[in-house]
């Protein structure tokens, strides 16, 4: 009984100092171009001023977007008219209830909002687009979204702000750090071949919702890098007939050593192309 209340103790305690922790990182918000701003602290979202109003990429979860509203308040009078969904993951959108009360309308393409588990938190999108390509416009601003198909999760879409020559790319690239755990919901084959069609786009800035915010085309091309080389190290120990289960512990890629979380999620990376490449998913 005493061992039990110890170790029910030292959990809240744990779980008191991690909430300290997490509070710790105040959220920032970068303005990156005259119009543009990031917002976030380890995860950013994007938000665009225009005449007419403001466009929010991304509510994130229900305390950032009220972070990102006040954010907002701060340069403008105007009102969110639009919030876009990057894609299904409830990181991402469970937050958009705090704008649709304030009177936003939010948008995502139709195979995020055919893909989102259902979750209270989250708010359905109001209306979808549809297909590859499609043009946005508000208040004088233009904005262009691309969609490839599924990759890092369903309906992901990439933002493109011609004014500037500059997109909002959101998970498909995470800059200085290895692929996200075992790479849940993705289809790593997909994933790889979009990211060279999206080296296709023009643009020299690059935001990012994770680690880093701001980037530039080298972090497209090092994210394909990484996939590549995932690749090549699983093909080769396969072909080395290296004992399957030994495989996600025998693969290195030391030139990523420095990369984050590459001790603790590289084995699940390797893993997740295992899979693929045996199970065909
Ligand atoms: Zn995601």
């Amino acid at each position: 009984m005493r061992k039990l209340t110890r170790i029910v103790l030292a959990y809240f305690v744990f779980t008191g100092l991690g909430s300290v922790d997490a509070f710790a990182q105040p959220i920032e918000t970068i303005r990156v171009q005259q119009d543009l701003y990031l917002v976030g602290d380890r995860t950013y979202s994007c938000f665009y001023l225009t005449e007419e109003g403001v466009i929010v990429i991304d509510p994130l979860d229900s305390v950032h977007a009220a972070a990102a509203m006040d954010a907002i308040k701060k340069v403008t009078d105007k009102p969110v008219q639009y919030v876009f969904y990057s894609h299904n993951h409830w990181d991402h959108i469970s937050g958009g209830q705090v704008f649709k009360e304030q009177g936003a309308t939010v948008i995502s393409h139709v195979e995020a909002a055919h893909h989102i588990t259902p979750n209270p938190a989250v708010v359905l999108p109001d209306s979808t687009w549809q297909g590859e390509k499609a043009t946005f416009t508000l208040g004088g601003k233009t904005l262009e979204l691309y969609f490839y198909g599924r990759n890092h999760g369903d309906g992901m879409t990439v933002f493109r702000f011609p004014e500037y020559n500059a997109i909002f790319i959101v998970d498909l690239v995470v800059p200085d750090r290895v692929l996200y755990a075992y790479l849940p919901d993705a289809s790593p084959k997909d994933w790889v071949e979009d990211l060279k069609k999206i080296q296709a786009l023009a643009f020299d800035a690059v935001y990012m919702a994770h680690v880093r915010a701001v980037g530039d085309r080298r972090d497209v091309t090092r994210m394909q890098q990484y996939f590549d080389d995932l690749y090549a190290a699983v093909e080769k120990e396969l072909n080395n007939g290296t004992p399957f289960f030994d495989i996600p512990t025998t693969v290195t890629l030391p030139q990523y050593k420095n990369l984050r979380n590459y001790e603790e999620w590289l084995p699940m990376n390797v893993w997740r192309i295992l899979m693929e490449k045996t199970i065909g998913q």
